[in-house]
């Protein structure tokens, strides 16, 4: 059933389909991949706009569905109480976080290493600990340059898939469905924000680009944290 999404030409449906034809067909990704991986399939909730969005779409297709949230000691405190309070009403969402030490300002000096240490590992992390075998993200093909290529169903590691649900979803129609369903987002958005990181990584721009805020004057401007680019399987001397 997975495999019909897979054939199609992505880049037709992001303006092809309308708002509630992407919506149905989001629905209609997380309940096959739900019926096949059960709970194997996990979200991964960066608390970001589109992963609330997906939350709140695969909690439509089973209240069982679990998730897992990657937090680093860089959390604006805005994220942070935003986390304690979608953890407190979803208690099937994970916390986990890497607290080893790592050198001062290394997310100035090495960006790469520090997003490898803080938000690569524990997802691996979770991987492993959770079972997970089809782990379902927010990322859109129109947020900018580095995610105009993925698919809606990938597999870069072996026995794990991701599934990119709403990858065809415009940023304004995943505001529409928050706007329609009443979804909480965090209140960082208020301030201008468009897309969230840590805090020392992530500026309120005015640039078309949705993520060119992030890292902004580092070689990873616009760019991933790398738990959509490296291996998330753990193997003997992967992680830190
Ligand atoms: S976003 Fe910045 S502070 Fe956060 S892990 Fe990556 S480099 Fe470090």
């Amino acid at each position: 059933m997975l495999e019909t999404f897979v054939e199609e030409d992505v880049a037709a449906l992001v303006d092809g389909l309308n708002f509630k034809e992407k919506v149905d067909r989001s629905l209609s990704l997380i309940d096959s991949a739900w019926k096949t991986h059960g709970d194997g399939l996990v979200v991964a909730n960066s608390l970001g706009k589109d992963s609330v969005a997906v939350w709140h779409l695969a909690k439509r297709v089973s209240p069982e569905i679990r998730g897992f949230i990657v937090t680093t000691r860089f959390k604006p405190p805005e994220t942070k109480r935003f986390m304690a309070e979608e953890v407190a009403k979803y208690p099937e969402l994970r916390v986990f976080e890497n607290n080893v030490q790592i050198p001062e300002r290394l997310y100035e000096t090495n960006p790469d290493r520090c997003c490898e240490v803080l938000k690569v590992e524990p997802t691996r992390r979770a991987i492993e600990q959770m079972g997970v075998t089809c782990w379902v993200t927010g990322l859109r093909c129109t947020e900018g340059r580095t995610r105009v290529d993925f698919r809606e169903l990938e597999q870069r590691d072996e026995g794990l898939l991701k599934l990119n649900p709403i990858l065809i979803w415009h940023e304004r129609e995943v505001w529409q469905y928050l706007a329609l369903h009443k979804v909480d987002v965090n209140p960082l958005y208020a301030e201008g924000y468009r897309s969230l990181g840590c805090a020392p990584c992530t500026r309120i721009t005015t640039d078309p680009n949705e993520r060119a805020g992030r890292w902004i004057g580092t070689s990873k401007c616009g760019g991933e944290c790398g738990i959509h680019t490296r291996p998330l399987k753990l193997v003997d001397g992967a992680g830190i």
